[in-house]
């Protein structure tokens, strides 16, 4: 069925330990997260996932970690420093400061159920603000000393590209993958984790031949677009692609498509986008650059040490490679995967429980084992051995309870979307009320979303729970 509402998730992810707000207890501060018990699970999942598919499965690709903190240079010559802003405009009327293209987004201060532009409000001519946040460096106060933190991972991968290339022999087309947090000082954060400061990003650059970029770009649009409708579970109805307007480029962009998800409440909005960035960054970040034949106009780098280049041997020559960047967010994948798996399901009984349908691998625990009679040591015992079997075996995440009666239990679990619960019962010990053994050594699993039990052995329950992860 999916959510309704945004509202739902909030107070879902908040009750269950998904998602909290941030410095909560001093009265929050904007547009900041905490992801708690489940939410650190989720996140994890979906970053292994996306790593496994983009590093791990291709032949063309590698994995980078780089820092937060860059050179100011990296800034100037990425041309953030110039074109990293969003068009803000402010109200003159309630004093708010709104994103110009954003308007939708936001509410006005003075009437709390109206969009800026839908009240009485006089706002100004629209200015760019920077969104790159700057911490100072060093002991000493000097206000030169001081540092962005980076609003993409992108520019790590760039001034890495002779690194990664070296050390690696690789030939054209190859990439680089890389997990982190980026920082910006979006002028009005809204919609929960859709739109924070801080936000962690999965992002690509793939380099390739100059003329081989388009037919690449679409490639990775296709790649990515089936990714996340096979292994996140997110429905194609609600999924649909952007074509950016020429126009509305950003500074480094031959062309932009954009994967929307369907947000309850928000409707369709950026999921994840793909930019051509051309020989843009390589171009900028390198040496000499009037050598060579770049396409991208660039600021002409005076810092640099090195030309980002690489060699073409067939040809003889050095060129610079086109990139192709598909650049997602963490946040958003987690929000979209928790709204598509929502459910409320009326029951034959007439009660409605709600469900979230991860798929098994994002789940964030994968098995619950439960006894079924909680103040019989024996029991207990049994359970919580099948629960250790299970987590140093598999890995996944498994957990004991026994807070509450069964039928709360399974409750609980669906409501994190736990795909299976496993219960041990006395005819797991042979000990059956009618003196039976032939069960002896057996559980119940319980599939989540059928609620259907089987009883199988112990000893092929974790071969069973894999094979459905
Ligand atoms: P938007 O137009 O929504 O501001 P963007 O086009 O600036 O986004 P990109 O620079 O392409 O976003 O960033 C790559 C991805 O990072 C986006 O597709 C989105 O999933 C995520 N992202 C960007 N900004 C934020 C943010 N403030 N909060 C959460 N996720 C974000």
């Amino acid at each position: 069925m999916a959510a309704q509402s945004l509202e739902q998730i909030v107070s879902l992810c908040k009750r269950r330990g998904f998602i909290f707000p941030g410095s909560e207890i001093y009265g929050g501060f904007q547009g900041t997260y905490d992801y708690g018990p489940l939410g650190v699970e989720l996140k994890n999942n979906l970053r292994r996932l996306w790593w496994k598919h983009n590093v791990y499965e291709r032949d063309d690709m590698e994995g980078v970690e780089t820092a937060i903190l860059m050179s100011r240079w990296v800034w100037k010559y990425s041309g953030h420093e110039a074109e990293f802003s969003d068009p803000m405009v402010d109200c003159k009327t309630c004093k708010g400061r709104f994103r110009e293209d954003k308007m939708a987004d936001a509410v006005c201060l003075k009437h709390s159920k109206l969009h800026p532009g839908e009240c009485e409000g006089e706002f100004t001519e629209p200015r760019p603000f920077n969104m790159m946040f700057k911490t100072a460096v060093g002991p000493v106060p000097d206000p030169e000393s001081f540092a962005y933190l980076r609003p993409e991972t992108a520019q790590g991968m760039f001034v890495n590209f002779k690194n990664v290339l070296d050390s690696t022999n690789r030939k054209l087309p190859f990439g680089i993958a890389q997990q982190g947090k980026g920082f910006r000082n979006e002028i009005t954060p809204r919609n929960f984790i859709f739109r924070v400061r801080e936000l962690d990003m999965m992002e690509i650059e793939y380099f390739v031949m100059p003329g081989e970029d388009e037919t690449a770009h679409d490639e990775w649009i296709t790649d990515h677009l089936n990714w996340w409708i096979d292994e996140v579970g997110l429905s194609r109805d609600r999924l649909k692609l952007y074509e950016h307007p020429k126009e509305k480029l950003s500074h480094y962009s031959k062309r932009t498509v954009d994967i929307l998800y369907e947000f309850p409440t928000l409707g369709f909005d950026e999921l994840e986008g793909f930019a051509n960035r051309t020989d843009f960054d390589l171009g900028s970040h390198s040496r000499d650059q009037d050598k060579l034949g770049l396409t991208a106009k660039v600021m002409k780098n005076d810092h640099s040490t090195e030309r980002l280049t690489y060699f073409d041997q067939p040809n003889n020559r050095h060129i610079v490679p086109y990139v192709i960047e598909p650049a997602a967010g963490v946040d958003r994948g987690c929000l979209a995967a928790l709204c598509e798996a929502y459910d409320e399901e009326v029951l034959e009984n007439g009660e409605t429980r709600i469900v979230l349908r991860f798929k098994p691998a994002l789940a964030p625990i994968k098995v619950a084992v439960l006894p079924l009679a909680r103040n019989k040591p024996e029991i207990v015992a049994a359970a919580k051995a099948i629960k250790n079997m299970l987590q140093a075996s598999g890995d996944l995440r498994a957990v004991y309870d026994d807070s509450a009666s069964i039928g709360r239990l399974y409750r609980r679990q669906d409501e994190v979307g736990t795909p299976f619960c496993v219960t041990v019962d006395y005819d797991t010990l042979g000990q059956s009320r009618d003196g039976g053994t032939e069960l002896k050594d057996t559980v119940t699993i319980r599939d989540r979303d059928s609620m259907k039990q089987e009883r199988i052995p112990i000893s092929e329950l974790l071969a069973y729970v894999k094979a459905r992860i």
